[in-house]
């Protein structure tokens, strides 16, 4: 799901996210109604000595949802464990973790719209009783075993709470949809991780950052990592707007946040398939990218930004994707791109 760099660089990556990574609510920057409710239904939680009920993290990657998790752990005083539902293939691996809760503790599962369906029916009485039903051995000697667990918080996080079952869905008491982030949030973001990393940034400096972030702290942040090592080479190590421009230019990132992957999707879209409509499968072979990377991670941005629509007879690119790429459109006079015509 990563777009930039070798496996190292991934390494370096995912060290630098923990680094920056705010771990009290009062440090997470934006989606104020979520994290004002989830203050409330902690500090309930904690009156009664109880453990949070179960939370659902859904949203595109990069907007929080590992932050939070970690943060409910935090808020809650109690430890934190992580997992994913790839990572989770027997019963067993299930046991396992499950077993090792303490009391109140917060298991996190992250993707866990990718978990298989057998350890899926496992999981529903843990969540609801707090016991497990286990099948030990097999043929004759099969018996069923119960165990009974700390009662424990799953916060499940899910990049398409769509592919969700709806038994699994119904069984979290908390549902938190995280939104792209408004400008503004984003800036103060920047500002935030630069005096982290000891970089001296100018207000107007962090805001072209936050327009050119697809409403994304993990873009703002890579973004920053990549313009401050321009800043310290080319400049004076001081991060203003002429830097962050030129930065970005070099980058491939334009003046409306749009990356390499988002033009060539668009650009494809308009020179190879007319405009549309055209299947997510067929897209996703004429960039030789991942149907799952194109939607959940570019799609939901420019759609949000005008440039795509989804319809159920496949992808079209608006009027202003044709105008945003300085091509002509077949159909000038209708944003939509001709889609109702
Ligand atoms: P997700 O799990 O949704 O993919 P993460 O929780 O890993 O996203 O967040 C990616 C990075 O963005 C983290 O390193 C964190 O520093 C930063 N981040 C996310 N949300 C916020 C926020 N609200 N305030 C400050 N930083 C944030």
């Amino acid at each position: 799901m990563e777009r930039l760099g070798s496996a190292d660089a991934f390494v370096d990556e995912t060290e630098f996210e923990r680094s920056l990574r705010p771990r009290r609510l009062s440090e997470f920057i934006g989606q104020e109604r979520l994290t004002q409710n989830l203050r409330v239904f902690i500090q309930a939680a904690r009156g009664r000595n109880e453990p949070l009920d179960h939370v659902l993290l859904s949203g595109p990657p990069g907007l929080g949802k590992t932050t939070l998790a970690g943060i409910l752990a935090n808020e809650l005083e109690v430890e934190l464990h992580t997992t994913s539902g790839p990572a989770i293939e027997k019963a067993g691996d299930l046991a396992g973790m499950l077993t090792n809760l303490g009391p109140r503790d917060v298991l996190f599962i992250d993707e866990i719209h990718r978990m298989g369906t057998v350890v899926e029916e496992y999981l529903y009485s843990a969540m609801e009783d707090f016991e497990l039903d286990i099948m030990i051995d097999s043929g004759p000697a099969a018996r069923s075993v119960k165990l009974t667990l700390a009662p424990f918080t799953l916060v499940g996080a899910t990049t398409r709470s769509g592919l969700l079952s709806s038994p699994m869905r119904s069984r979290f008491g908390i549902g938190c949809h995280l939104e792209h982030y408004a400008e503004k949030s984003l800036a103060a973001i920047v500002e935030r991780s630069s005096r982290l990393l000891d970089v001296e940034i100018d207000v107007e400096a962090a805001a072209e950052i936050a327009r050119r972030s697809r409403g994304t702290p993990r873009v703002a942040n890579r973004l920053l990592r990549r313009v401050r090592d321009f800043a310290q080479v080319d400049g004076s190590g001081r991060i203003d707007s002429p830097i962050v421009r030129s930065s970005l230019a070099r980058l491939d990132v334009d003046h409306r946040g749009l990356d390499d992957l988002d033009q060539r999707l668009l650009r494809t879209l308009i020179l190879k398939f007319g405009g549309g409509p055209v299947g997510l499968s067929n897209l996703a072979v004429a960039l030789g990218e991942e149907k799952d990377t194109l939607a959940e991670v570019v799609e939901p941005f420019l759609i949000m930004e005008g440039f795509l629509v989804r319809t159920p007879r496949g992808r079209v690119a608006t009027e202003a994707s044709y105008q945003h790429l300085g091509l002509k459109s077949k159909f000038p006079d209708d944003p939509q791109g001709g889609l109702f015509r």
